[in-house]
């Protein structure tokens, strides 16, 4: 497997575990109190002082496939219809990207060298390992895309067992329930919203000139390849956590904690109370998260018996 270490401003990282805005001082202050083991919440995941947030926070793997196109013989250009018998060579896995919430490293592999063998079984076994190990897994357009192409380059390849369940959130599905953004693709997405990272253009090999000549074993061509993969998990991480405070269907990081603290679904303590949430018989403490502006209510219904048995119904009519 191949690491690449982003070298992530030490605030940024401070931001990811903390919340959204943290002077420098603050910064230097907790890194200390980090690694003198001062701070509790916080756990080592690594000798080279990566972290987890919060404690038995879930693990949340961040990801982008690219596949090989299918090499199919053809007699005409526009408007073809193409028959199973017409592929040459199937499509397979050219490379990924991911990355842990939290840690530095952004962990990259391809099919550089490779490619004739068709054998992406040593990136499948990656993914697999990676995927057994998370309890969430975020990337763009994934829940119909990347995991099913894996799980089917996975049997073919021989790999027969599942990984263990994975709970999954799809920054296209937030962007398609929740905003009507001009477009919905991860370039446009991270150009207009992201601070940091962005997705990268292809440079010299524009479109689908960067695939093929990745097919054809050039090192300019994989150079680009694994810049453009890694840009594309930095930018998705940044989108992500911009888009989840207002995702209502997000996974709730608070059942993977132990404690019986009241948390955000981010994982955050630091609530505020904020009026009333009401449903059509009740009554519920409603909370902000000074983390991430998320609003969560509470479970215990204010109304008493008399008030909810004073409430009329709405007659649905045919
Ligand atoms: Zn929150």
């Amino acid at each position: 497997m191949i690491y690449i270490t982003k070298g992530l401003a030490h605030v940024r990282f401070v931001t990811l575990l903390i919340g959204n805005v943290v002077k420098k001082s603050t910064v230097n202050y907790i890194i200390a109190d980090y690694k003198s083991g001062d701070l509790e919440n916080f756990t080592f995941a690594g000798e080279n002082g990566t972290v987890t947030p919060f404690k038995s926070m879930p693990k949340v793997l961040l990801m982008d496939i690219e596949t090989s196109p299918n090499k199919m013989a053809g007699w005409a250009l526009f408007n073809q219809n193409f028959g199973l018998e017409q592929i040459e060579r199937e499509w397979f896995l050219l490379s990924y990207s991911a990355k842990w919430l939290g840690e530095e490293e952004v962990i990259y592999n391809d099919m550089k060298g490779k490619v004739d063998t068709e054998d992406d079984t040593q990136l499948l076994q990656e993914l697999w390992n990676l995927f057994d190990e998370a309890d969430i897994v975020v990337g763009q357009n994934h829940r119909r895309f990347d995991i099913k192409k894996i799980n089917a380059r996975m049997l073919m390849q021989g790999i027969t067992k599942p990984y263990s369940p994975i709970r999954t959130e799809d920054t296209l599905d937030i962007a398609k329930r929740k905003f009507a953004f001009t477009s919905n693709k991860l370039g446009w997405m991270t150009e207009h919203l992201n601070v940091e990272f962005k997705k990268q253009d292809h440079g010299k090999f524009a479109g689908f000139k960067l695939w093929k000549e990745c097919m054809l074993e050039n090192d300019e061509a994989w150079e680009e390849m694994r810049t453009y993969n890694i840009f594309d998990v930095l930018s998705l991480e940044e989108l992500w956590l911009k888009l989840r405070c207002w995702d209502d269907k997000g996974v709730n990081f608070a059942l993977y904690t132990d404690d019986t603290e009241m948390r955000c679904s981010c994982g955050s303590t630091d609530l505020e109370e904020h009026g009333y949430a009401y449903t059509s018989l009740s009554k519920f403490t409603q909370y902000r998260c000074k983390t991430c502006g998320k609003f969560s209510r509470g479970r215990v219904n204010h109304f008493t018996k008399e008030k909810r048995a004073s409430l009329l119904m709405n007659v649905i009519g045919k």
